[in-house]
């Protein structure tokens, strides 16, 4: 498959999307981004690599670190976890509160922020040295030792972060959070400020395309069929309210965070990531979304 060529095919095509929608102001260090970036890599399972773009570029990850907190918390916990959040997709925005106080407290899935808090709660318990654990982990899973939390992002978002602290207060009001809320707050933010380009995302998510593989990265292992889980949970729920819409037309698992980046794999042939900044009402990239969605049709290439 010539994959260069249909990413240059694509660039072109999705140019008419140019300046659709915007970047995430709730950040105000997001706001900051210059808006009008693209970038996509694709690595294959053979080693291939593909990029075109902006695709060396560091962005903000954001909810993309919710499914390397769910890996490294299905390693520690196994099944157990599953006691302490759901696993169907949510249909409502990545920061409602309204299923928690429904479901007293337990969060529909692991890729909504009070899911993604819970995660942080329970990394908290295991880890001897929570944030460096966790980037250490990123860091081996991508290959690129320079990765690193963007601390002026994270006091940014805390600062504005009522929603966020709001969750985690009716989290722990439902006790399905043991440690004090700064503290996980603090976590969950860091995490979402680590930042990555397409290529490494697109690395770290080789490990997910390539179930066959052993998942081992120091101490976090998975089984096969953890994995395969994993990408099950992205499909139905990597994309907030926009999971069906995005299953419809891409055809991927896949995850992706208000900083304007996606990552999704094709299980057992490759892994992409792709960033733009502007978002559409959904908090998706708008030219990310468009760029997978002609990806799949022009190589034919989905799980469907
Ligand atoms: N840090 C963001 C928040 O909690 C993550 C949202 C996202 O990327 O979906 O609001």
């Amino acid at each position: 498959m010539n994959y260069q060529q249909i990413l240059e095919n694509i660039y072109q095509e999705i140019q008419p999307f140019a300046g659709i929608g915007k970047q995430a102001d709730y950040i105000p260090a997001l706001a900051k981004v210059d808006p009008d970036q693209f970038g996509i890599c694709i690595n294959t399972i053979q080693g291939e690599t593909f990029m075109l773009g902006q695709a060396d570029t560091r962005f903000s990850i954001q909810s993309i670190s919710k499914v390397f907190s769910l890996a490294v918390c299905l390693s520690l916990e196994g099944d157990e976890l599953w006691k302490r959040v759901g696993k169907e997709p949510s249909g409502t925005a990545f920061n409602s509160l309204v299923q928690l106080e429904v479901e007293k407290g337990i969060p529909r899935n692991p890729f909504i922020n009070a899911g993604a808090i819970v995660l942080a709660d329970i990394l908290l318990k295991h880890l001897s040295h929570p944030e460096e654990d966790f980037l250490h982990f990123i860091r081996n899973i991508c290959g690129n030792d320079t990765i690193n939390y963007n601390e002026e992002v994270a006091v940014s978002e805390r600062e504005k972060g009522y929603l966020n602290a709001a969750i985690a207060n009716l989290l722990k009001y439902h006790h399905n959070i043991e440690n004090d809320i700064e503290r996980v707050l603090h976590f969950y933010f860091l995490q979402c400020s680590v930042e990555m380009s397409c290529y490494d995302l697109s690395k770290a998510f080789l490990a997910f395309a390539n179930h066959k593989q052993p998942f081992t990265f120091g101490d976090i292992n998975l089984t096969a069929s953890q994995v395969k889980r994993i990408n099950a949970i992205m499909q139905t729920c990597g994309f907030y309210d926009e999971a069906g819409e995005f299953s419809y037309l891409v055809g991927l698992p896949g995850k992706s965070g208000v900083g304007g980046g996606i990552a999704a794999v094709y299980p057992l042939r490759y892994s992409v990531a792709v960033w733009s900044p502007r978002l559409n009402r959904k908090g998706n990239s708008v030219m990310g979304i468009k760029a997978l969605e002609l990806l799949t049709t022009q190589t034919q290439e989905s799980i469907f």
